[in-house]
């Protein structure tokens, strides 16, 4: 595969499987291109993203055509971030891999967080086999809810980050699997868990784990940031008033965002609108005009879901057309 023609932002939709309590009798309302495997329909309306998952691709398929080209662009010094978005219970946190169970995850059911450390720490011992260069990897976990930060692995992670202060976050050195599993687990203790009436386990917050690759000078090679986004629904489903009133608007206003920044930074604005949002702040340094970004927007079989899937799909139409250029740089 060549991944130098790896497109700076790509955006891709998989389809989550049938929730059983509602019922596996309806057909899905979404239509799959049997030729293509990128195009997709709902409600008489054609889509086209860069790659259309259906909900019998395994974890593994879904990691190796949209994840593993990003952890080349990773060690060639780009900054990267797959983002999963969609309504809650399709799948955004079993697809990123932000899971604790307290058995061990099934190999097929590993999302893309394991996969990508797994990737990330096979090639540091490779490339330590042939050099003697020292990498280092670390991760950081920050939670936003209701337009602040929140540093999952400090020891204050009741308190707001302080805005300019969200780059000097925790990082726990990350070696193994079992480093990611404590690091997730100390992190998801620390989350706001909120229920709603649709998904008991659903969070109302973005949760944001990213992988930083450190040189052996001390300097930072680039990072991997696997974003999980509080879900999309509209608050009139959630059951809430007033305070989740106020985070459904504020889940919305992140995704916005990010669109803006990017679309300054391919219109090469000399003042890109990062403040707009937490969300935006705090990735910063990885939406730049050097980056890669992948959406995942993650879609619901049912019929009743409907006019959900219909407004996921169409600001993934909307990402579609945002353009990045990233330079390859002299290292
Ligand atoms: P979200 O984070 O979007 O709210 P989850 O990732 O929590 O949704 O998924 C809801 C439930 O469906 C979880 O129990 C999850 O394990 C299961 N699930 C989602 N997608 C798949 C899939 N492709 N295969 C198997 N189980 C899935
Ligand atoms: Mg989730």
């Amino acid at each position: 595969m060549d991944n130098g023609k790896l497109s700076a932002v790509r955006v891709a939709v998989r389809e989550a499987p049938f929730r059983s309590f509602l019922g596996r009798q309806e057909p899905s309302i979404v239509q799959f291109s049997p030729q293509a495997g990128n195009s997709l329909v709902v409600d008489q309306n054609d889509y086209h993203f860069d790659h259309a998952f259906r909900s019998s691709v395994s974890q593994e398929q879904l990691y190796d055509a949209l994840i593993q080209p990003l952890v080349d662009k990773l060690f060639c010094g780009f900054q990267c971030t797959a983002m999963a978005y969609g309504q809650t219970g399709t799948g955004k946190s079993y697809s990123m891999g932000m899971v604790t169970d307290k058995e061990p995850t099934k190999e097929e059911h590993l999302g893309v967080l394991p996969r990508c450390l797994r990737d990330i720490l096979d090639r540091v011992a490779a490339q330590q086999e042939n050099t003697a260069e020292r990498t280092r990897i670390t991760a950081s976990f920050i939670e936003i809810y209701n337009e602040k930060a929140f540093d999952l692995l400090s020891t204050s992670p009741m308190d707001p980050m302080v805005t300019s202060r969200c780059q000097s976050r925790t990082c726990m050195p990350l070696a193994s699997q079992q480093d990611l599993q404590r690091l997730l687990q100390l992190g998801t203790s620390n989350r706001h868990v909120r229920r709603t009436n649709m998904n008991a386990k659903s969070s109302r917050s973005h949760a944001i784990v990213t992988i930083h690759v450190w040189q052996e000078d001390g300097k930072e090679l680039a990072r991997m940031n696997i974003v999980d986004l509080a879900g999309s629904e509209g608050v009139r489903r959630t059951g809430h008033e007033g305070v989740a009133r106020q985070e459904g608007v504020n889940i919305n206003l992140g995704l916005l965002s990010i669109n803006k920044v990017v679309m300054a930074l391919a219109a090469g604005h000399a003042v890109i609108p990062y403040r707009d949002s937490i969300l935006t702040t705090v990735l910063q340094e990885s939406l730049t005009s050097q980056s890669y970004l992948t959406f995942l927007a993650c879609i619901s079989p049912h019929s009743c879901d409907l006019t959900e899937t219909i407004s996921t799909l169409r600001f993934a139409k909307s990402a579609k057309r945002l353009r990045l250029n990233p330079q390859q740089m002299n290292m």
